[in-house]
């Protein structure tokens, strides 16, 4: 017998709903053309489309302009622009990049590639057994070499929000940017990116109930204006000839060749909807599931729950003592609740844990108490058969 879905992979990517998936939708059938070029109609309806979604994204996160938002493809794609652009510019040899033991392989890789590159050095703030992270040791690290700090805003992995604000200040006080991976806070905290005083930000629109291959890069107009092309093409520049191009104005200099028109209309779709529920109900109703999850976890034999930070999103992360994670997934499946397993792309983390994985249940604003103990009932089947 088919068994319902019960869809806690949230962290993963979160399901759509039916307002953005017909906006989305509705730029196919009703208004599909290229943006920005067009002198006829429907190329200047779909622009305003896109263009308003932009000043949804703009308000949803208080920026200053929304020549401040750039569209990319998420989150990855946001913290590669920041390491390329930004970071050849600005980092030499010998100075340092500070990151945390918990970020996702997409705020690693990155700064890896660029500290290769000019000869710097990636440097690691570590977490304690809470999975928080440790911040007399980020004061430690942070000197004179510090040239730039990218943190995880809220762990995929651990569900711990960090403190960011503190850590934007500490680094600010050194004169450091900071740049923050929002990707998994952007759907449970509100952002103000002018109260936080971040330098760049970056989320992905698919984890906010918006289409994938869409995500937003915030900067800082004064860095943004003085970082070089990401890439080059259409619509980035201003003249092009043989011997010399002149590159467009903010946002549209970061944006090059045609973009996700669909995705974001679809993400700006899936802001409108999250702010008529309020981000703080979605909040408190996660927050409401990861309490009664993790008390009700607390007592099977075996588990432990990797990951118990005092501000956490809705994130359970745990280990089964006998039960490899994948058979736990696999089990689950069977039951019909969709859990993820496996190292997350956090492999540094997981080797901090002493985990090879882990196995992840994730809360989104659908989720019920009754879908957690369809979860927690497959558990003790599992201990049952395994155990
Ligand atoms: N950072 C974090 C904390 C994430 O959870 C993810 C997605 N799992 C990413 C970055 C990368 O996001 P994307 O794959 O959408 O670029």
């Amino acid at each position: 017998m088919v068994k319902p879905l019960v869809y806690l992979d949230n962290a993963a990517t979160t399901q759509k709903p039916q307002y953005v998936i017909d906006k989305t939708n509705n730029y196919y059938e009703k208004m599909n053309a290229n943006i920005h070029r067009g002198v006829h109609a429907l190329s200047q309806e779909a622009t305003e489309a896109f263009e308003s979604s932009r000043i949804i994204i703009k308000n949803f996160i208080n920026a200053l302009g929304k020549n401040e938002i750039i569209f990319t493809r998420g989150t990855t794609e946001s913290i590669n622009l920041v390491a390329s652009s930004y970071g050849r510019k600005n980092i030499k040899e010998g100075d340092e990049i500070i990151i945390s033991t918990m970020e996702h392989h997409s705020n690693i890789v990155p700064w890896q590639m660029l500290c290769a590159e000019k000869n710097a050095k990636l440097r690691v703030i570590p977490v304690n057994d809470e999975g928080e992270i440790i911040f007399e040791e980020f004061e430690k690290l942070i000197n004179e070499k510090t040239k730039f700090v990218s943190i995880v805003y809220a762990s995929n992995s651990l569900g711990t929000v960090n403190p960011v604000k503190k850590i934007i200040d500490l680094a600010h006080s050194y004169n450091i940017p900071v740049m923050l991976d929002a990707a998994q806070a952007v759907n449970h905290l509100k952002i103000d990116v002018q109260q936080l005083d971040c330098d760049f930000l970056a989320f992905s629109g698919h984890k906010l109930y918006g289409p994938t291959g869409i995500g937003i890069l915030y900067g800082k107009v004064n860095h943004l204006e003085a970082m070089p092309p990401y890439q080059g093409g259409g619509d980035m520049i201003s003249k092009v000839t043989f011997e010399e191009t002149t590159y467009n104005e903010l946002p549209h200099k970061f944006e090059a060749g045609t973009p996700d028109i669909a995705g974001a209309i679809g993400l700006g779709a899936a802001i409108e909807y999250i702010e008529k529920i309020g981000l703080e109900n979605i909040a408190y109703h996660e927050n409401l599931l990861l309490e009664y999850a993790t008390k009700a976890v607390s007592d099977l034999q075996g588990l432990r729950i990797i990951g118990t930070a005092k501000e956490k999103i809705g994130v359970l992360s745990f280990h089964f003592e006998n039960v490899h994670p994948h058979d736990v997934g696999t089990f689950l499946d069977f039951e019909g609740v969709a859990i993820r397993t496996g190292h997350h792309c956090t492999q540094p983390l997981m080797r901090r844990f002493n985990v090879p994985a882990t196995s992840r249940a994730s809360f989104g604003m659908y989720n019920t108490i009754e879908e957690v103990d369809v979860l927690v009932n497959g558990l003790k089947k599992i201990l049952e058969v395994f155990g």
